[in-house]
């Protein structure tokens, strides 16, 4: 079968034949039909952010796509069903495990960011049947942006859902695949007023078409004190940094209110440099939040389900054509989600 693998750090994906792997006991083997190129995979191509134990590794945690083979022991799902791949694949046995943060897991086991090869290729070994959610009405290319740039925006919205009481204001900074989902879902699980920030204006009116009332370049002067003055001075009861970034992280600790919550979910390197009477206020928290749960993804899958979380905008490419989704993302030219198209919908 054809996949997509990552050699070397800082080294284009080499797209090449590997064997279709084998089933055993409680394994699946799944075509896939939707892999989300996800930002981090950039970072981690890049040589930014470095969690391979061993290279080659097939790339590819937000997927897909239609079971083609099930081991002996498999009994929720058949051939030919359609799923969504859970990827915070763990060992199943460590405290996290056991308690449902398989993604916390001690020793990960995540799909396309491990040893564990992931979705850029036709198909895809799922360790097991638990990370699989059957899928009703949505098609698989469509549902695999669920499974990361949903999943981790729904994690970190419902942990900070304590401070986003009814009239309280959230910020959104980065409005790519994450936080349009994020906008998305602030929208649907609360009655804040959401102000969004990106560097790029096409975004900027994503922003406000999925509901943010208040959009600012994140290259404007004195964003802080517009954001103060916005606010009557009192700043965000939240904040989601969906980039990462010294500048951004700074920004959103600088406008969070006393008692609030800065999430961050980016992973562009940036520091948090919290200093309280300085740039961080009383009661402040922070948290830098991961992916999400198997049940989380369940929950996120249901919304969609149901038509209440709609998909973000859509571009479907053939594996063959993943240097260029590598090169469009990199280049913020992707307006909401890349999704690789390893196989047709059966
Ligand atoms: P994306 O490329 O789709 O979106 C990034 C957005 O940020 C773009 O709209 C871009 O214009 C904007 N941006 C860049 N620099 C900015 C700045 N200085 N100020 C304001 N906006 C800026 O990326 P994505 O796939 O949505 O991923 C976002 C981040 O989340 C990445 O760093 C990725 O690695 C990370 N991520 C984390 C988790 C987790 O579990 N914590 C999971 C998935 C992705
Ligand atoms: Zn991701
Ligand atoms: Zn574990």
């Amino acid at each position: 079968m054809r996949a997509a693998r990552l050699h070397a750090y800082g080294h284009p994906l080499v797209v090449e034949e590997v064997p279709i792997p084998e089933v055993e006991d409680q394994q699946v083997l799944v075509a896939v039909e939707g892999a989300g190129f996800c930002h981090s995979d950039l970072h981690v191509i890049d040589g930014e952010i470095r969690v391979l134990p061993r290279l080659p590794v097939t790339l590819g945690h937000e997927n897909a796509g239609r079971v083609a083979r099930v081991g002996r022991g498999v009994k929720t799902v058949r051939e030919g069903d359609p799923v969504a791949v859970y990827g915070g694949w763990g060992c199943g046995l460590c405290d996290r495990c056991v308690t449902g943060y398989e993604q916390l897991c001690r020793t990960p086991r995540w799909a396309g960011l491990s040893e564990y090869d992931g979705g850029y290729a036709e198909y895809l070994l799922v360790p097991h049947e638990r990370y699989l959610i059957r899928l009703e009405r949505l098609e698989p290319r469509v549902a695999a942006p669920f499974t990361d740039a949903a999943l981790t925006s729904y994690r970190a919205i419902r942990k900070a859902l304590p401070h986003l009481t009814p009239g309280e204001w959230a910020l959104v900074i980065g409005v790519g695949g994450l936080g349009q989902f994020g906008i998305k879902l602030l929208r649907l699980l609360t009655a804040s007023l959401i102000i969004a920030v990106d560097i790029d204006e096409a975004k900027l009116a994503l922003a406000r078409h999925y509901g943010a009332t208040y959009t600012f370049s994140g290259r404007e002067a004195d964003l802080v004190q517009k954001i103060l003055d916005l606010t009557g001075g009192r700043g965000v009861a939240a904040s989601f940094d969906f980039v990462g970034s010294d500048q951004t992280l700074a920004l959103a600790l600088a406008v969070t209110d006393t008692m609030g919550k800065v999430t961050q979910l980016g992973l562009a390197g940036g520091t948090a440099a919290m200093r309280v009477l300085q740039n961080t206020r009383f009661e402040v928290q922070f948290e830098a939040t991961l992916w999400g749960t198997i049940k989380e993804l369940r929950e996120v899958l249901a919304l969609a389900e149901a038509g209440l979380l709609t998909p973000i905008d859509l571009e479907f490419y053939p594996l063959e054509a993943i240097h260029e989704v590598y090169a469009r993302l990199k280049a913020g030219k992707i307006q909401g989600r890349a999704v690789i198209v390893p196989q047709p919908a059966g």
